[in-house]
This record gives C-alpha cells, sequence and structure tokens, in this order.
C-alpha cells in the first residue's frame, strides 16, 4: 500500500469488546478524516460488519493463524482474512504474547503469510516495566526485530508498532522524547526501516495524541481503550 497519501495511520485495537448495536452506533458517528488513514480492528466475528471504503477506512485483524489450511480447529487464515477484504492485521500485540505464548517466530511466520496475502502486518514490539528499569529496552526491541520481522517485510507491506507493555491501559506514556529516541533507534536499526511507518501505542488518547502525532518519527498511533469511545477516537484520529 501507498502510505504516502495519509497524513498518519491510526489502528483502534477493540480486543475483546463489541457487539452487534455498539458496532452500528459507532459507525453513524466515525467521523474519519481524509488526509489519515484510520484502521478498526475489532473481534473477528464482526469484520464483515463494519464499514470500509478502500481509501481511508479499514478493517483490520487483531489475530491470524500460522497455519494456511487444514486441521487446526478454530484458526483463521491469512488467505481467508484476504477473501474477506482484510487489508491489515495486528501480530505479535503483547498480550498475545503474554497470554497466548506468540513468540517471535510465530509472528514472523505470521507476517509472511500476511504480506503474501497482501495483508499488511503491524508488528508489535515493546519492552516491559522491568527490561525498561534494567535499561535493556534496546536491546529487547532489537531481538524483536531481527526476529519478528520477516526478510520480505518493506516499507510498503509491514507496519511497525512500538508498544511499551508497561503503558498499555495503564494511563501512563514514555515521555515524548522518550518515544522520539525509540522510534529513531528503530528507524536506524537497518537501512531498510528508514522509511517504515512506526506507529506508537500504549494509553493514547485524546488529550495527549496530538502531542504525541507531531514527533517526527512517529507516524499514528495503535489506540487501544480509547478507541472505544467513538467520540475520544474521532478527536484522536482528526
Ligand atoms: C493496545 O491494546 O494496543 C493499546 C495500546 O491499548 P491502550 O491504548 O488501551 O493502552
Amino acid at each position: 500500500m501507498n502510505f504516502d497519501n495519509f497524513s498518519s495511520i491510526f489502528i483502534a485495537n477493540w480486543k475483546l469488546n463489541g457487539d452487534i448495536q455498539f458496532i452500528k452506533e459507532y459507525y453513524q458517528k466515525l467521523i474519519p478524516s481524509n488526509n489519515n488513514c484510520v484502521v478498526v480492528c475489532p473481534p473477528n466475528i464482526f469484520l464483515h460488519q463494519l464499514k470500509t471504503n478502500n481509501s481511508n477506512l479499514f478493517s483490520g485483524a487483531q489475530d491470524v493463524s500460522i497455519y494456511n489450511e487444514g486441521a487446526y480447529t478454530g484458526e483463521i487464515s491469512a488467505a481467508m482474512l484476504n477473501d474477506n477484504n482484510i487489508k491489515f492485521c495486528i501480530v505479535g500485540h503483547s498480550e498475545r504474547r503474554q497470554h497466548f505464548n506468540e513468540s517471535n517466530k510465530a509472528v514472523n511466520l505470521k507476517s509472511i503469510n500476511l504480506i503474501k496475502n497482501k495483508i499488511i502486518p503491524v508488528v508489535c514490539i515493546g519492552e516491559t516495566l522491568e527490561e525498561k528499569e534494567k535499561k535493556i529496552t534496546k536491546d529487547v526491541l532489537l531481538k524483536q526485530i531481527n526476529e519478528s520481522i520477516p526478510a520480505i517485510s518493506n516499507n510498503q507491506n509491514t507496519i511497525i508498532a512500538y508498544e511499551p507493555i508497561w503503558a498499555i491501559g495503564t494511563g501512563l506514556t514514555p515521555t515524548l522524547d522518550d518515544i522520539d529516541e525509540v522510534h529513531s533507534y528503530i528507524r536506524n536499526i537497518d537501512k531498510k526501516f528508514n522509511k517504515f511507518k512506526i506507529l506508537y501505542g500504549g494509553s493514547v488518547k485524546s488529550s495527549n495524541s496530538a502531542d504525541i502525532n507531531q514527533i517526527k518519527n512517529v507516524d499514528g498511533c495503535l489506540i487501544g481503550g480509547a478507541s472505544l469511545k467513538v467520540n475520544e477516537f474521532n478527536t484522536i484520529i482528526s
């Protein structure tokens, strides 16, 4: 996808929330702005209920199988997502890494399957509070990037989301300088990441999104809790 047409990319991660009435009301009020790319990621069963326009409003999945087909009860493949006009998929979210033992290797495999099916993996990386306090954030991110991002990834087919785990759902955020420093570090790990879109995620809300978004190395945000309140989300994406 050519992201150059967009000023910023905003991805709503609804996690395990939402129902049909919620979706109806949400899309009556949602105002995607023309110059930003907005992606809403509901639980898979609701993907079909969401409005998309294939120009600046898209639907995304929150996960995908590492398998392509076969005897894997409960799984959904990248080809199935593609068949249903899904253009984005979050992979390696810290909640999946933590509660479902998702490894860097699995994230890498999922990303390959997605890219081959013309879906953009949004690869999440981030350090725990303990790792931050030990001052090993950069080492942790380097390992996650090296192991989770496949060789076939490029700035048109893959997005990176930096989500410090200690900032997710806690109301805490790194300082603006810290976000800039980490994003700049990621961008410079390898020449190939220079032009990648790198999103920030972790307690983004309407009161801090403008400041975060104006950071030079931030290309948009991945938003959890605040994306469930449509008025709040409208302010973030406006
Ligand atoms: C997330 O789930 O990716 C996230 C960033 O959550 P929150 O915005 O609620 O911190």
